[in-house]
């Protein structure tokens, strides 16, 4: 079986799969058009999120039969046509939950003590000990909107922390530790609001001007779910109102973002999408697609 590995993988994973048997070709940072003319004549592709797997190069990949994306989000690959064709779709969506539901406390903690401004404060020369009056984040309502696999292990670390954990989800779940609440609830009560839903029709732009108009005076926001789920335009407003008393976002609504007034706003703080960028996650993505890949061809020989 012919592997051809798009975007950068654990060197581990690469060998793992070769000393499974398979021939495994890596080739990175293809143009589409070097995709579509290289797909031809292997059987899984491995993609993280810079490689696009649209229609043309679907329709080029005349002997895929699996194309995995390590990582969770799917929206790089066009998975309903691809399976049209026949091709499985798969991913590592656990890998990285620990690593995000970590950057998400970090935020937290970040936010609470101002500790980017502090640290831009001290290294423009200045003592300002006074403006960095923070607060606890025991005692405070943590609310999680999207709690699959992230917000259960933010929900585990906040917990550890003596914050009163919230939680909306659609369906009804039980969660150690926190309680469910209908979203109307937990955004009138949190005084952390966590974002962790999927982008879907459902949840674009799910926290808009509506929204931020019914939550507590100061609320923190923190985002490492999917970019669109926030309204940029309604939070950049609530943080100048002072609705939104700062705000911590990994990911945006276009990647990399052009929304200098977000970003340069004096309470946001931000990274460029690194919810799933540690070592442990990487090398666990990596174990996690070389047994996919492994399984698979044991399940396909002959
Ligand atoms: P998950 O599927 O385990 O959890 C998502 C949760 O959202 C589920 O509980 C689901 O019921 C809920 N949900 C979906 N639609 C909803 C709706 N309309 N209303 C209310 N709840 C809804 O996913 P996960 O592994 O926890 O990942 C969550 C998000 O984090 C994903 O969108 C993923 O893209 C993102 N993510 C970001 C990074 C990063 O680097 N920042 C890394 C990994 C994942």
């Amino acid at each position: 079986m012919k592997v051809l590995v798009c975007d950068k993988l654990a060197d581990s994973a690469v060998q793992a799969m070769r000393d499974a048997g398979l021939e495994v070709v890596v080739k990175t940072g293809m143009t589409p058009e070097e995709l579509v003319a290289t797909v031809p004549g292997f059987h899984v592709a491995i993609v993280r999120s810079a490689t696009k797997f649209r229609k043309p190069a679907i329709d080029a990949a005349t002997d895929m039969k699996l194309i995995v994306r390590g990582g969770v989000g799917l929206d790089n690959i066009d998975v309903e046509y691809a399976e049209a064709k026949g091709i499985k779709v798969m991913n590592t969506p656990a890998a990285s939950s620990a690593s995000v539901a970590e950057l998400a406390l970090g935020f937290m903690f970040a936010l609470a003590r101002s500790i980017p401004q502090a640290t831009a404060s001290m290294k423009a020369g200045k003592w300002e000990k006074k403006q960095f009056e923070g607060i606890e984040l025991a005692g405070k309502t943590l609310g999680v909107i999207g709690a699959g696999r992230i917000g259960a292990e933010l929900i585990k670390r906040a917990n550890a922390l003596g914050m009163n954990c919230i939680f909306y989800r659609r369906t009804p779940t039980e969660m150690p530790g926190a309680r469910q609440v209908p979203l109307e609830e937990l955004l009138r009560t949190s005084d952390f609001i966590s974002m962790h839903v999927p982008l879907t029709p459902e949840t674009a732009n799910m926290l808009s001007r509506e929204q931020f108009a019914m939550m507590k005076d100061g609320v923190y926001i923190v985002h490492c779910g999917r970019g669109g789920t926030v309204d940029e335009e309604a939070l950049l407003e609530a943080l100048n109102s002072g609705k939104v008393a700062g705000a911590a976002l990994d990911v945006f609504a276009e990647e990399p973002t052009n929304n200098m007034a977000l970003v340069s706003h004096p309470n946001v703080i931000c990274s460029p999408h690194i919810g799933a960028q540690t070592k442990e996650a990487q090398d666990r993505v990596g174990d996690e697609v070389a047994s996919i890949v492994i399984e698979f061809a044991k399940a396909h020989a002959g």
